[in-house]
């Protein structure tokens, strides 16, 4: 194939003529130095192409050649514990072979062909197999089981060879005789970044992904295969909101996708992922993710494959059976390089420059999240979650990739500079943030947790909205015009936003809160609440409500964060404890000089 030639150069786009064989998203190959590119615009017969590395140097007249085939990832043994940069080389590589900036036509295959890996087949010869069921398995780290599957393309098929033991990605592991005809199987398969892989069905968003986040699985929970977006003031607490999803969610895989803004700040993310501890096995978390790194030295082109390919790779682990949870921060930067490519295209902006396509790519991306019934015959269940960071300028939230964003997820935590400030820790703001999926779930925690939950979340989050009021009229009026049970409001408030949801990520037991714990503790503050209620509706005139939010018990509400799980009884004791102390206080009929 080929006979293609530049025409134009500008920036990462090259434009080339003679490619009347060529179809949209065909890869091709830039240059005699082999520069990888792909083709995003076809008129008659150019082809507009975007390059994913440095094009400096090149000039009409160089050739094109094209691939016929889509850009694709490679999935198998290997994938867990890489960085890869936006097209799927491996970033150590082409770091031995050209040093800290990456320089062009560096050719790096994905997953390493040399390296050995067990295989333990599952099925034997003579089984009838269909695509994604599991032929065997490879022990890929201490964490995750790698299952190696039927690929999509291969509908069914009988095992009529099946092998054991070491294997490269390259090797066959099987074969199958299919209706087509024999087909070598390898623990390696490729898969299009642009499409989405296929499923059998698709689950409503019903079970929630619990995080261990007080504020996330009380108030905005997302769906097991759900979306949410974060937005990223600096030193708002993006990062560590991160690293606690990737440390605590109900997944079983973290994917990456970094697309920094500065060189250094991607630098930041390659050295701290590396770190973190596997809090339920003590092994690196790197034994459980993939991480992919933009820097903003690398081609912008690369920056705008790099969310498909960290997708594909997502969903390649959801089709095993897998929970997966993939972060991207920033999209913001991912739709700029977006902008950019359009604009070099002479494509007609819309808002602030971006595409007009700009909503529509934001939501392709998001609809591949989702809990699935996998291929094959077993009827796996997996899920793909999707957490994006955007960063809007300014904190400016109207602005489009916010609101392309947020016209598509379904959970918005709402990070908030001015918490960060006072210190209040996740920052997520309770009054701006939401979650649409409440309603999908509740029944799934009205019979985890009973009636009684959702009772109390809708409860505590009224207290919390009434605060917001009566702060109002507070400014205006002082305290003083408060009610007792208003003031009581506030004081509830105040322990809900202190003692339940200020978390501290950094603390041994404070940085995880299992759902039961969650009940008690949010339990514990609203028992308080009511109790002190009834004192105030008895009406004394002398009440010292002073002393009454000063009961000793008080403080060791405000630590039960720091009970142990194993020692949730320890807040029985609480329980008693108010009771006792409110029945005193009441027996001294509230009064202070008594
Ligand atoms: P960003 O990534 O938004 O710039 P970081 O995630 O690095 O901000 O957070 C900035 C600082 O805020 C952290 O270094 C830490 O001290 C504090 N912080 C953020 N979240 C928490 C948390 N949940 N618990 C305790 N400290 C936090």
């Amino acid at each position: 194939m080929g006979g293609g030639r530049i025409i134009k150069v500008s920036g990462p786009l090259v434009i080339a003529e003679n490619m009347a064989d060529a179809r949209m998203y065909d890869m091709v190959r830039v240059s005699d130095e082999g520069l990888l590119g792909e083709i995003i615009e076809i008129r008659g017969d150019r082809a507009s192409i975007q390059v994913y590395e440095e094009t400096g140097g090149l000039g009409p007249g160089a050739p094109v050649y094209n691939t016929g085939a889509p850009l694709s990832v490679e999935l198998g043994p290997g994938l867990i514990e890489a960085i890869f940069d936006g097209v799927q080389r491996p970033l150590d590589v082409i770091w031995q072979k050209a040093g800290d900036y990456i320089t062009r036509g560096v050719e790096a295959v994905a997953l390493n062909r040399e390296r050995k890996w067990d295989f333990t087949p599952r099925v034997k010869e003579g089984d009838q197999v269909l695509a994604g069921d599991i032929l065997g398995t490879v022990q890929e780290t201490p964490l995750v089981e790698h299952r190696i599957m039927v690929p999509p393309a291969v509908i069914s098929g009988k095992v009529v060879k099946i092998y054991s033991g070491e294997y490269t990605v390259t090797d066959v592991i099987a074969t199958l005789e299919t209706p087509t005809g024999v087909v070598d199987i390898t623990m390696m398969q490729e898969w299009p970044v642009r499409k989405g892989r296929p499923y059998k069905e698709k689950l409503g968003p019903h079970i929630p992904l619990i995080t261990g986040q007080r504020i996330l699985d009380t108030f905005f929970p997302v769906a097991k295969g759900g979306t949410a977006c974060i937005p990223g003031p600096f030193g708002s607490g993006k990062t560590v909101t991160q690293h606690q999803l990737a440390k605590w969610a109900d997944a079983e895989i973290v994917v990456y996708i970094g697309c920094g803004e500065r060189g250094n700040e991607m630098t930041d993310v390659l050295m701290e992922f590396p770190e973190l501890k596997d809090p339920k096995t003590g092994e690196p978390l790197m034994k459980r993710t993939v991480l992919i790194a933009n820097t903003s030295n690398m081609p912008v082109a690369a920056r705008e494959a790099s969310v498909y390919t960290g997708i594909t790779i997502a969903e390649y682990f959801r089709d095993m059976g897998y929970s997966v949870a993939l972060m991207a921060d920033s999209t913001s930067r991912w739709a700029e390089a977006l902008r950019e490519i359009s604009g070099r295209l002479e494509e007609m902006p819309g808002e602030e420059g971006y595409p007009a396509y700009l909503g529509s790519r934001v939501a392709e991306f998001y609809e591949r999240a989702g809990r699935t019934i996998n291929l094959g015959s077993d009827n796996i269940e997996g899920a793909l979650t999707v957490v994006g960071a955007v960063s809007p300028p300014g904190g400016d939230l109207s602005e489009p990739v916010t609101q392309a964003t947020l016209r598509i997820v379904k959970v918005f935590w709402s990070l908030d500079a001015s918490l960060a400030y006072r210190r209040h820790f996740p920052a997520i703001n309770w009054l701006s943030s939401y979650s649409l999926y409440q309603a999908d779930i509740d029944p799934y925690l009205r019979k985890t947790l009973g009636d009684k939950w959702i009772e109390m979340r809708r409860e505590g989050m009224r207290i919390l909205q009434e605060e917001a009021e009566l702060e109002e009229i507070v400014r205006l009026v002082g305290v003083d015009a408060l009610s007792a049970t208003e003031r009581l409001t506030l004081e509830t408030a105040k322990s809900i936003r202190e003692d339940y949801l200020h978390q501290n990520s950094f603390h041994e037991v404070d940085t995880y809160t299992s759902m039961q714990k969650q009940y008690r503790m949010l339990e514990l503050i609203l028992s308080f609440h009511h109790q002190a209620l009834k004192v105030i509706e008895k009406g004394e005139l002398d009440l010292d409500l002073e002393k009454l939010f000063a009961l000793p018990v008080r403080e060791r509400i405000a630590r039960a964060k720091y009970v142990e799980e194993e020692n949730l009884g320890e807040l029985d004791d609480i329980e008693k404890e108010i009771k006792e102390q409110i029945a005193e206080f009441s027996g001294e009929g509230g009064d202070a000089d008594a």
